[in-house]
């Protein structure tokens, strides 16, 4: 039995953690044309061992869910250090977890943007230098799996520290348990939202290198915090120039790359009713932005940090001198994620702009017109609205967030 077996029971989450656990090299990650990874099995070469079904979240019909919240704590914390704060998305975090981490002797595996093929990859760093190139979630998939080949190899002999998503800190977990080495290591997740079809990120690229007439990308910052944190979704990307490098920033509103990944139709499969994002049980730390009303005047960053296990509270009290933070409730915090949610949608118009974005033949404003006109009218209202608020003032957005929290509650 291996990952296409029909007994599955849910959509692959593209975790490659099966790519990586193969022991015949059987089974190869290729995008499929809606542009999410997928395992490709070479049944010449399968051996009919069972190790990728092991790890897979698609035949586990015994997920794990968080049922006793008072089993975890939950922080507010940030960099002490303005510059990695300024350098991260949320508080900074997990640049600081890496640094401690690598300082214990750890290999780190976290996710870098590799600007040649302009993808997400994941990466083992061995030094703090090298984990430098984790700061900044890159909202894409990575393709992991050969790092994910690394630990496999080594994970009798070395110490592991993983940073991913909760789809791939589960099936690390899965095969590291199984292989009674899993107290060795240290698996920290975040919390998520999703991850959305790479045409998307493509065409997005495609379209700002022909706007500055430019043919490659430097660097990519997908949640730049030239605009503060908390306010804004900001790309920057810095493209190669005739003489000097351009650096491309993103409109205030409407940008077409948030606008289609927050519109919840072109997610991969398995994000849509996703158990794993929403369990604390297979990770010893999970990160993510303090949103909500608790920080909403605070536009530097503030991370929540929801330590699941012992080697998760020693480590984040490893941390303690770099950072300020602050006990917090869960109440706080979680109505605020995608934890415990699941997204309705309508299959027809998914399936529109997931083929309209693998057609290079329509253009990345005709995708987005496409959805701005399937919104009902009180949607294109609140778009509107919002898009209002956002040309103001932080200090103004925050006192609208607060009085919007207030009138909530
Ligand atoms: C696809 C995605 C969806 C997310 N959704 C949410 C959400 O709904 N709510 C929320 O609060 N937070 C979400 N986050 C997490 C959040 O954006 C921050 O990563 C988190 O707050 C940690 O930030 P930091 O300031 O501590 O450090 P940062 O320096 O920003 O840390 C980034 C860390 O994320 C890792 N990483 C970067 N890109 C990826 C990737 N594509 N896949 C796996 N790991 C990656 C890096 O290796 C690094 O360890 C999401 C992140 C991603 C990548
Ligand atoms: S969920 Fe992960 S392990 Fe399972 S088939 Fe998909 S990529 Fe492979
Ligand atoms: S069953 Fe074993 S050999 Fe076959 S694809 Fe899975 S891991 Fe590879
Ligand atoms: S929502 Fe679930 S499946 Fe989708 S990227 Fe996040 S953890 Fe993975």
């Amino acid at each position: 039995m291996n990952i296409n077996d029909l007994s599955q029971l849910r959509p692959c989450t593209s975790c490659q953690m099966c790519g990586a656990v193969c022991p015949v090299a059987a089974i190869t990650i290729q995008l499929n044309e809606n542009g999410f990874y997928r395992p490709v099995v070479d049944d010449r070469k399968c051996i009919d061992c069972g190790l990728c079904v092991k790890s897979c979240y698609k035949f586990d019909d015994e997920i794990k869910i968080t049922s006793d919240l008072g089993t975890k704590e939950i922080y507010a914390a940030w960099a002490k250090d303005n510059k990695t704060v300024e350098s991260t998305t949320s508080g900074g975090i997990a640049d600081l977890l890496a640094r401690e981490l690598i300082a214990q002797g750890y290999k780190c595996i976290g996710v870098i943007y590799d600007s040649e093929k302009n993808c997400a990859v994941g990466s083992v760093a061995t030094s703090y230098d090298d984990t430098l190139q984790f700061r900044g979630s890159k909202y894409i998939q990575s393709l992991s799996v050969d790092a994910f080949k690394t630990l496999v190899k080594e994970h009798k002999n070395e110490k592991y520290a993983v940073f991913g998503l909760p789809c791939q800190i589960y099936a690390i977990n899965q095969f590291l348990t199984l292989r009674k080495s899993r107290g060795k290591h240290i698996l920290i997740d975040l919390y998520c939202h999703g991850c959305p079809s790479l045409n998307l990120w493509n065409k997005y690229v495609e379209k700002l290198l022909t706007k500055v007439n430019s043919k490659k990308v430097i660097s990519a910052n997908f949640r730049s915090k030239i605009r503060g944190w908390g306010n804004f979704y900001v790309v920057v990307v810095v493209v190669e120039g005739v003489k000097y490098p351009i650096e491309v920033i993103s409109k205030r509103i409407n940008d077409p790359f948030y606008t289609l990944f927050f519109s919840d139709l072109v997610l991969n499969d398995s994000c849509y009713d996703c158990s794993l994002r929403s369990t604390l049980e297979y990770t010893d730390i999970r990160l993510g932005d303090f949103w909500g009303k608790s920080y909403v005047t605070n536009h530097k960053g503030v991370s929540g940090v929801t330590v699941c296990s012992p080697a998760g509270k020693e480590l984040f009290e490893s941390i303690s001198m770099n950072i300020d933070s602050e006990p917090q409730t869960f109440d706080n915090f979680l109505p605020y994620q995608s934890y415990g949610k699941s997204y309705q949608y309508n299959t027809a118009l998914r399936e529109r702009l997931l083929r309209d974005l693998s057609n290079p033949t329509i253009t990345l404003d005709t995708t987005v017109a496409t959805y701005l006109s399937s919104l009902p009218l009180s949607s294109k209202i609140k778009k509107t609205l919002k898009n209002l608020v956002c040309l103001l003032p932080n200090g103004i957005i925050a006192s609208v967030k607060s009085l919007f929290y207030s009138i909530k509650k």
